[in-house]
């Protein structure tokens, strides 16, 4: 009883020395009948995610109808994939993001998977896509004390299929929904080289507009109106051409990549609560180590970065002859997850996410097994 006790004491002083820096919360899919997303009476999936540091939350709200007559498409009608935190507007809440494949949006196809990949050190989820010519990913990390969110986008054409073109679209209205409250507002985008305002459209130079930092002069915190301004990191690599078309209501960013590059990397900053100038000065300030920041960023979990087989093999293999008695008993266990890790990590190393997402979801649960089996050895050794 003495010894049940000590080992529950033990494992939790291990859960609490990993406890969450950098927390990612999925609500999981839920279904409600439709109204304004797509026919009223079809029926609507939804799902939450939320990466939150203690510094920021950034939600991100998926939106897709399940009706079987859309086939492997799911429409909705603002959009699939929304941040609606910190603010609604900015990064808009009802869908920000889209990945054309072939002129086709990725993200208004069937979801794959929704997997959390981290939490702790650095907190990521990755979704992926079900389009007809490519799978397609999407993983998003915050990290401690970071402002931003970093993104890395994964395109893999499918077998007989050939992507021939691939763009990223973002839509934002900074710092206020103006239109719709029945008000004017003056929306600019300014990136390190030059700044543009409505209602013309700039043409971006991958080298040099690193940043694009969408602002409002009139809805300003500084003059007490609106949330406070957006900005989004834009790496080089693959990237051919862009444009942010600066509408009076709504901005529209298109990112076109070479389809051979395969990945696209970007920053989202919500940036509410700060006045204008003093997000001008941060980016200005902080946006080139930003990018760097994002360039090097192995978005591969952690625990999958730094596996390694052989070595988990030996440990397993002294911690269960350590244990004894107790060994013998976890030894089955022990063997299972050998065996599933071992399958999982050939299709890892091939950039496969749901492999990645799978083996690390494996080395967390696994770690818990690794606990008791050191506490075992300590206790019987
Ligand atoms: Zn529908």
């Amino acid at each position: 009883m003495k010894r049940t006790l000590l080992v529950l004491l033990l494992l939790l002083a291990a859960g609490l020395a990993r406890a969450a820096e950098v927390s990612v919360r999925d609500s999981g899919p839920s279904t409600h009948p439709g109204t304004w997303e797509c026919v009223r009476g079809h029926t609507i999936q939804a799902r939450q995610l939320v990466l939150d540091n203690g510094k920021i939350r950034y939600a991100f709200a998926y939106t897709g109808c399940i009706d079987p007559s859309h086939g492997e498409e799911r429409p909705a009608s603002e959009g699939n994939f929304g941040m609606p935190e910190p603010t609604r507007c900015n990064f808009y809440a009802g869908g920000f993001i889209g990945i054309a494949i072939n002129g086709k949006d990725a993200v208004r196809y069937r979801v794959i998977e929704a997997a959390t990949l981290e939490t702790g050190a650095r907190g990521s989820f990755q979704v992926l896509f079900n389009h007809p010519d490519a799978v397609v990913g999407m993983r998003l990390m915050l990290l401690p004390g970071g402002n931003h969110v970093l993104c890395c986008v994964q395109w893999k054409p499918k077998p007989e299929a050939t992507v021939n073109s691939v763009a990223v679209t973002l839509r934002c209205y900074p710092s206020y929904f103006t239109t719709f409250n029945h008000r004017d507002g003056d929306r600019h985008c300014m990136t390190p080289r030059t700044d543009e305002k409505e209602t013309r459209t700039l043409a971006l130079v991958p080298a040099e507009d690193a940043w694009l930092y969408y602002y409002d002069t009139i809805f300003d915190v500084a003059r007490g109106e609106g949330d406070g301004p957006c900005a989004a990191l834009v790496a080089p690599e693959g990237l051919t051409s862009g444009a942010v078309s600066l509408g009076s209501y709504m901005v529209g960013t298109t990112l076109n990549y070479r389809p051979e590059a395969g990945t696209a990397r970007l920053g989202f900053y919500d940036l509410a609560g700060l006045k204008n100038a003093e997000a001008e000065a941060y980016l200005k300030q902080h946006g080139a180590a930003d990018l760097a920041e994002l360039r090097a960023t192995d978005f591969r979990p952690a625990v999958v970065q730094h596996f390694d087989a052989a070595k988990f093999r030996d440990e397993t293999a002294k911690l269960l002859a350590g244990a004894a008695g107790d060994g013998q008993r976890l030894k089955p266990k022990v063997d299972e997850l050998l065996g599933k890790v071992t399958a999982e990590q050939g299709a890892a190393d091939t950039a496969d996410w749901q492999a990645e997402a799978r083996l690390s979801g494996l080395l967390r649960t696994s770690e818990e097994l690794l606990w008791e089996l050191r506490i075992f050895a300590m206790l019987n050794g």
